[in-house]
């Protein structure tokens, strides 16, 4: 008879601990160890140097640590050579170990730009930029962007986003505490009734690693009544969707540019997207209370007779499932730094609305031109106000490199000020002349 197979622990008197079982945690090892937290937030740190600090801070020098990978887990082994302690403590040594790294040097997982970690204490107010914080454009309806950066890369993008993009250089994480906060103040600008929480940003806001966390919180908010979110649908499953459904979401916005594999893939701008996998969402969406609306983009000579296959696709799933405007159609519009596809120009919004109607009557569906008030309940608010006049000079501190190759952000009045082409070093004190201050959004030129 065979011996009984020994545990891990008797063959070499040592055991291990899985961290991902732990917290949401993978990585890849060789000298160096890369964590990626939560699938977007990536960090790394000499392997050597963490074993020793792991040694330090909880071997009392007695104990030897090592690393592995395994079925996609991360294990910390170590001998029991000294004193034995307990899982817990191992854990919170690590997270707090992690956070530092992360706080130090940290990677969106998707585009591998540096991401930076906006929270109160940053000094960095989330009025005033389009790339994260919240955004009010004197509406019902609250912009808010919790991160930046997108796994895809259409080849119209209007924000170049993608890990391919040539302008992008930052990527920013908002610490969801901090942003329920600014909007909860918000909320009480504009007074609590009738409110639309958008969650929308330049990329994809499901792979912000709080999102359903964040909705939960924003749905206790007196008078938000719709909660609706922008999403190109890739990183959210059966799973995803109703945790979002039970958190409080009410709508979806759900990109969705032509029907066709290859083609899809060539407009996402990566082998990896797969529209099957979106044409499922949209089945799975619609057997939940979330409202769908999808909208694609469309781009002249390259996806135009998709939208027919789009029209017959979502009415044989049930347009009146979706919601009251099921399909909202957007113009391909070139902006100073966004992705342009070659070759192609633009329509103008006249031929744009030729062709809106033309769909109109071979598919018998009305308003394919929609009207913001009508369709989503969109009505004037009062406007934040501006600290800054157009043309003012402000005295205003570096806090961060901008979001933009070039762009720093600066700081005064509890604002956000874009300047491109910047050459001041963070922490600087600098004069700016203010040249944008539509929707509190700022730009300004450095002078002197
Ligand atoms: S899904 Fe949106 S943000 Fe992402 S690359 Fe496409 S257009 Fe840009």
């Amino acid at each position: 008879m065979p011996e009984p197979e020994k545990s891990t622990q008797d063959q070499n008197d040592e055991t291990e601990i899985n961290l991902s079982k732990a917290m949401p945690i993978t990585a890849s090892l060789d000298e160096t160890i890369r964590f990626t937290y939560k699938d977007v937030m990536e960090t790394e740190v000499d392997k050597r140097y963490f074993l020793r600090r792991l040694k330090k801070e909880l071997g009392h020098g007695k104990i030897n640590f090592d690393v592995e990978m395994r079925n996609d887990d991360f294990f910390l082994k170590f001998d029991l050579a000294g004193s034995v302690f307990r899982e817990e403590e191992i854990i919170s040594v690590f997270k707090r170990f992690l956070s530092e790294l992360m706080n130090a040097r940290m990677w969106n997982a998707h585009t591998g730009r540096p991401m930076m970690y906006i929270h109160e204490k940053s000094g960095i107010p989330l009025i005033g930029h389009t790339a994260f914080g919240i955004i009010v454009r004197g509406t019902n309806v609250i912009e808010v962007r919790p991160i930046s950066g997108c796994p895809l890369q259409c080849i119209f993008c209007s924000v170049d986003e993608g890990k391919n993009s040539k302008s992008r250089q930052m990527d920013y994480l908002v610490d969801p505490d901090y942003l329920f906060q600014e909007v909860q103040k918000i909320v009480e600008f504009l007074g609590p009734r009738g409110l639309e929480i958008h969650l929308s940003g330049q990329g994809e806001p499901t792979t912000y690693p709080y999102l359903a966390e964040l909705i939960t919180r924003l749905n206790s908010i007196e008078g938000i009544e719709e909660i609706s979110l922008q999403t190109n649908g890739i990183l959210l499953d059966e799973d995803g969707v109703l945790a979002l459904e039970k958190a409080g979401l009410t709508r979806i916005n759900l990109s969705l540019n032509c029907l066709n594999p290859r083609k899809a893939r060539a407009l996402a701008g990566t082998s990896n997207y797969d529209i099957e996998h979106v044409k499922k969402l949209i089945d799975i969406i619609l057997r939940t209370k979330i409202k769908l609306h999808v909208s694609p983009i469309v781009v002249p000579r390259v996806n135009v007779d998709d939208m027919n296959e789009i029209i017959q696709y979502l009415k044989k799933m049930g347009l009146g499932r979706f919601y009251k405007a099921p399909l909202g159609i957007q113009n391909y519009l070139i902006y100073p730094l966004s992705r342009k596809v070659k070759g192609i120009k633009p329509w103008s919004w006249e031929e744009f609305h030729d062709f809106l109607h033309e769909l109109e009557q071979k598919h018998a569906i009305s308003s394919l031109i929609l009207d913001k008030k009508r369709d989503f309940n969109m009505v004037k608010r009062k406007e934040l106000p501006k600290p800054f006049r157009k043309g003012e000079v402000v005295m205003a501190e570096i806090k961060a490199l901008g979001r933009i190759k070039g762009e720093i952000l600066a700081v005064a009045r509890n604002r956000i000020i874009q300047i491109i082409d910047g050459k001041k070093k963070v922490g600087s004190t600098v004069r700016i002349k203010i040249e944008r201050t539509k929707n509190n959004i700022f730009t300004g030129r450095l002078i002197g």
